[in-house]
């Protein structure tokens, strides 16, 4: 296993980290519980204040932060900034939010006995976590948990451990306590190991859906409790009643942010028949203004992809999907020669059932549209997924774009907008694109014993 930060825009190694080894795992696993236990004799205000300066500590650097994301996965330095600014935006939700949503419910019973349910904390949670948001993607699991009194070890994924290392040392900076989060440079195995271990009570993973289905086995056969964040094919539906305006750049944002490299990307753009011409026309006249460069560079639009494997596999995906059937109706498909990850942006049409890579996630900017006549029409072709992570559907009334939200079946559905993650609202997906909740009064609650005392 190799912890490598190599930069996608020129494919130079910048760090490369040693593993750690099982001594210093152990370390860690027994630091973590010491913190479980002293935090248990804690109020939570006392850790709010804590994590008030980790928020800060971000926003006071945010160009320091943000260039770690830049180097390491090739995230545009004005994104990453962006990212470095939420980051702290999800620590202050539970700093001002934690403790009330950690507050006692209360219950009675028809027989008239009453009851309360109080949130305890667990123990260590294991957080197993992807690139293309390397910090948030650890917040989010780090400040409900920390506002519970959970520990939370990190596992993060291999090509971005300077952002890795950099949140480990702005939480020492910060002053947290030893032991509340430790970043680990482990292997598969030793993956394995800890969530094995009595002292880890759950496991956090966001990631794919192939690594999803092995943790979370590895979590089962173990009996602890686990969440799943995983991919998707989300659809962007475009009603014929829709503001064009607004759902070309709704749809063009919600498919190119990130380079594409977005778990609720609009993956599949369907589009009823009517406007269909003219959508295609305003995403194309989009897709045309994004220029591929270097992400440090304010003025890119487009950033290379995150590492030359997830190019190749990009690369191999869209040569099936064409074998399979469908066609590029704008882009070049042309691999991009150089060190760098880049990939030209695509829109693809003619995607049927039949195509062996239909419902397959296309990490990158790859555009499928569909045209449908109906909407049953448009809700069959949206529904037809193995997944179900989020969605977006268009029409200028906003009583009908709800009513088709509400037959959509995934686990969040935006309205004439992009799908945006934002710590006061749960986040997460149906079918293979996960369980659990994370952000919001929910995810603090994913790892808590919620303890019910009867009166
Ligand atoms: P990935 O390959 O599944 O990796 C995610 C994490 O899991 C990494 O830390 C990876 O470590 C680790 N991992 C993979 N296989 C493992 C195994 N057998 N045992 C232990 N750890 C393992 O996903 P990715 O390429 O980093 O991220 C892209 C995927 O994440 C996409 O499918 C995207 O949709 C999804 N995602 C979902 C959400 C959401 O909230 N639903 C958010 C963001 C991304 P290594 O790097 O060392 O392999």
């Amino acid at each position: 296993m190799s912890y490598k930060a190599i930069n996608p825009y020129n494919g130079e190694l910048i760090r490369e980290f040693a593993e750690t080894s099982n001594e210093e795992l152990e370390a860690a696993l027994k630091k973590a519980d010491a913190f479980y236990r002293q935090a248990k004799t804690e109020p939570i205000s006392k850790r709010a204040e804590l994590l008030a300066k980790l928020a800060n500590e971000f926003t006071n650097n945010i160009d320091k932060y943000a260039r770690f994301m830049t180097t390491n996965m090739g995230k545009r330095i004005s994104e990453a900034r962006g990212e470095v600014e939420k980051n702290a935006a999800f620590a202050n939700y539970y700093v001002n939010n934690g403790e009330k949503n950690l507050k006692n419910q209360t219950y009675k019973s028809v027989a008239g006995k009453k009851a309360h349910t109080e949130f305890n904390s667990i123990g260590t949670i294991l957080a197993v976590e992807p690139w293309n948001f390397p910090y948030t993607q650890i917040m989010r699991v780090f400040a409900p948990n920390f506002i519970l009194g959970n520990p939370v070890l990190l596992k993060h994924a291999s090509i971005v451990p300077e952002c890795a290392q950099a949140f480990e040392d702005a939480c020492k900076t910060a002053g947290l306590p030893e032991g509340a989060f430790k970043n680990l440079f482990i292997n598969y195995d030793q993956v394995n190991k800890v969530i094995a271990d009595d002292r880890v009570q759950g496991v956090a993973l966001t990631g794919s859906e192939k690594a999803g289905a092995i943790i979370a086995a590895e979590a089962g056969k173990n009996l602890k409790k686990s969440t799943m964040e995983l991919g998707g094919t989300d659809v962007c539906i475009v009603l014929n009643d829709a503001d064009l305006e607004t759902a070309v750049k709704g749809a063009v944002s919600a498919r190119l942010n990130n380079s594409g490299q977005v778990c609720t990307a609009a993956k599949r753009y369907i589009v009823q028949s009517r406007i269909y011409n003219k959508f295609l026309a305003g995403i194309i006249e989009e897709f045309k203004k994004k220029k591929l460069g270097d992400p440090l560079d304010e003025t890119t639009t487009l950033a290379p992809l995150s590492s030359k494997t997830a190019q190749k596999n990009l690369q191999e995906q869209v040569s099936k999907v064409i074998a399979g059937g469908s066609k590029v109706i704008w882009g070049d498909p042309t691999p991009v020669e150089g060190p760098g990850a880049f990939f030209n942006p695509l829109i693809i049409t003619g995607m049927s059932s039949a195509n062996p890579m239909y419902d397959t996630e296309l990490f990158g900017p790859v555009a499928q549209i569909y045209k449908a006549e109906t909407e049953e029409e448009i809700l069959k072709i949206a529904n037809h997924s193995q997944y179900g992570l989020g969605g977006a559907v268009y029409s200028s009334d906003p009583k009908h774009a709800q009513k088709l939200a509400t037959k959509v079946e995934t686990g969040q559905v935006a309205l004439n907008q992009p799908l945006s993650s934002n710590p006061e609202f749960p986040f997460g997906g149906v079918k293979r694109s996960g369980y659990g909740r994370e952000l919001s009064d929910l995810g603090i609650r994913e790892f808590a014993n919620i303890k019910t005392v009867l009166e």
